[in-house]
Parts: C-alpha cells; structure tokens; sequence
C-alpha cells in the first residue's frame, strides 16, 4: 500500500492558525511579539527564506523588523546590532539568518544573542537546555520534524529511530528531541558504515544529509515513517529531498514530502518560539 502523505503545508497552517488566535489575545492584554532578522549579503535562497519568515508573522500578528545590512558589514557592526535588539523591549525573538559572509564568525554572533531571545535555539544555553531535557525553546527544524510524527500518531516510545546527519541545527538536536520521547535512537553520518543497513531498522527514519535522493526505498523498513528534511535544488531547478520519494512511498507507512513537508513545519516552529518568547519575557 502507498504512504499516506504528512503535509507540512496543511499543518503549519493548523499551527499558525491557533498562533494567530493567541497572539489575538496576547495583543488585547497589551503584549505583541516582535520578530528581529538579520540578513547579511543578498544571497537569493537566503533572501526567500527570510521573505517567508516575514509573511509568516505578517498571517499571525507578529510585528517584524527586517535588518538587511550589506555583504560588507563588519562583525563589530553586526554585534552591535545583535547588543542593540538585545536591549531592545518591542523584540521578542532575534533572527540571524545562515550562513553569514565568511569573514563573519557565526559561533561568536550566536553567543551575542541574548538566550531569551535566541528563538532558534541554536545559542549554547538552549542547546544545553534541549540536552538535558528542559527546553525553553526547541530548534525549529527537528520540533517540526517532530509534529509531523505526532500527526501521524505514531507513538515514538520505544521505536528504533535512525536520523542521518549530525549537524547542530538538525541532526544532533533531532536525536535529542527523539531520545526525550524515549525513541531508541541511532545517529548515521558520513563514515557511517554500511548506511542502508542501518536506516533499513528504523521505524522512524529523519533524513537530513543535503544529499539529493541518498536515501531510497529498498533502504526503508516496510511501514516506516520517513521525513526528509533535504531541500536540493536541482540543475533543472526542481526542489528534490534527501529520500528518493517516488520508491520510499511504495514502502514508507508515511512520508513527508519536498517541499510541502518539513520545510513549513520550520517556519511554524519559529513563529511559536517567538510567541513563546513574548510570553516568557512577559512573565508568563
Ligand atoms: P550539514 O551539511 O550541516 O550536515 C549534513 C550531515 O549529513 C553531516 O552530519 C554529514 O556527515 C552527513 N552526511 C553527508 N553525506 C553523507 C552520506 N553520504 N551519508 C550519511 N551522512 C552523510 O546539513 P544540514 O543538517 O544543515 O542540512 C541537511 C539538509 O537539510 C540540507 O539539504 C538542508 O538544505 C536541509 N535543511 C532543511 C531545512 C528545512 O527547513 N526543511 C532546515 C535546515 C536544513 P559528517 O558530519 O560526517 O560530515
């Protein structure tokens, strides 16, 4: 039987819907969430994806400040800007948009964010938080990720999980959240051996490599939930994902697809972190 299909589009629009209704009601009680983003350069794909963060808040009644400084900005101008929205009381939630020009140290524009602030959960604060399973605010991407599994109503406890890829943004945060929800968890890399062996046990497999179409069906367990994280765009300009749909269906219980999956689920997690934000610096 084919996978049913797990819609981020149709989901973050549940949640952006119930956002707008609470930021309805923050707004009555005189507090209004503030999105601060940051874009350094005119990188085309970072562009759109900042233009989208701002739509979002635009649908729910979030205020937005865009900051589009040029590629030349200094590091010492972008940390006094961080410091300055940092003091700054009508912004709930700062935004730097990755990857920033190379002559800017990312780690050290991270660590300016004030930790109440950092609605990406990529400071080391909230990566602490999330490791010991206190989280303020979860990373967008894999908080996403893990929606989309609740809406499948498959229950993460006690499932082999595998996630491939280790990054800070996804990967490793990815099996933090899936370890809290006491999934049996197992993270792939590049000197992973005999990779389609590994993925083949998972009940829940995250794919998030950037590798376009790694992962095919004969590596998937019949009746697995499959998310793929990967956003590739091909020389044709089609969008593809890290799985390689058209055989994982035949085999997948569900499956995300690209884009229209996880992709909308990060920007929803963004906007509810920045909601929460508001909350928590308003003492609720
Ligand atoms: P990174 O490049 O930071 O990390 C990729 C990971 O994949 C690394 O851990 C790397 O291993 C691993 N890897 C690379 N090749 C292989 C391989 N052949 N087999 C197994 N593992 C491999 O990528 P990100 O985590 O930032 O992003 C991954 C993908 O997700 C990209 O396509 C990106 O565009 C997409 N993405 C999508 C988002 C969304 O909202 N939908 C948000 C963020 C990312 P090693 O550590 O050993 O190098």
């Amino acid at each position: 039987m084919e996978a049913k299909i797990l819609s981020g589009k149709d989901l973050s629009a549940k949640v952006k819907e119930q956002l707008k209704q609470e930021v309805g009601s923050m707004r009555e009680n005189g507090i209004i969430p503030g999105l601060a983003v940051i874009i350094v350069g005119d990188d085309p794909a970072s562009r759109i994806y900042v233009n989208n963060k701002k739509k979002a808040c635009r649908e729910i009644g979030i205020e937005s400040y865009e900051y589009a400084l040029s590629e030349e900005t200094s590091e010492a101008e972008l940390l006094e800007l961080v410091e300055k929205l940092n003091q700054d009381n009508k912004v709930s939630g700062i935004l730097v948009q990755l990857p920033l020009p190379r002559h800017i140290n990312e780690e050290k524009v991270i660590l300016a964010i004030c930790p109440e602030k950092d609605v990406d959960a990529f400071h080391p604060v909230n990566v602490g938080k999330i490791m010991i399973g206190k989280p303020d605010f979860l990373p967008c991407t894999p908080a996403g990720v893990m929606e989309l599994i609740e809406e499948s109503g498959v229950d993460v406890a006690g499932k082999e999980c595998v996630v491939v890829g280790r990054s800070n943004i996804v990967g490793k945060p990815q099996s933090m959240l899936l370890l809290a929800k006491h999934g049996t968890v197992t993270i792939c890399h590049s000197k992973t051996k005999n990779l389609d062996e590994v993925c083949r046990r998972a009940d829940i497999l995250v794919v998030a490599v950037g590798k376009p179409e790694l992962v095919k069906g004969s590596s998937i367990k019949p009746g697995a939930v499959v998310l793929d994280v990967g956003m590739n765009r091909l020389e044709n300009k089609k969008v593809v994902g890290d799985v390689e749909f058209s055989s994982a269906k035949e085999v997948a219980s569900y499956i995300t697809p690209v884009p229209g999956g996880v992709g909308p689920m990060t920007i929803a997690m963004l906007m509810k972190n920045t909601v929460k934000a508001a909350k928590l610096q308003n003492g609720k």
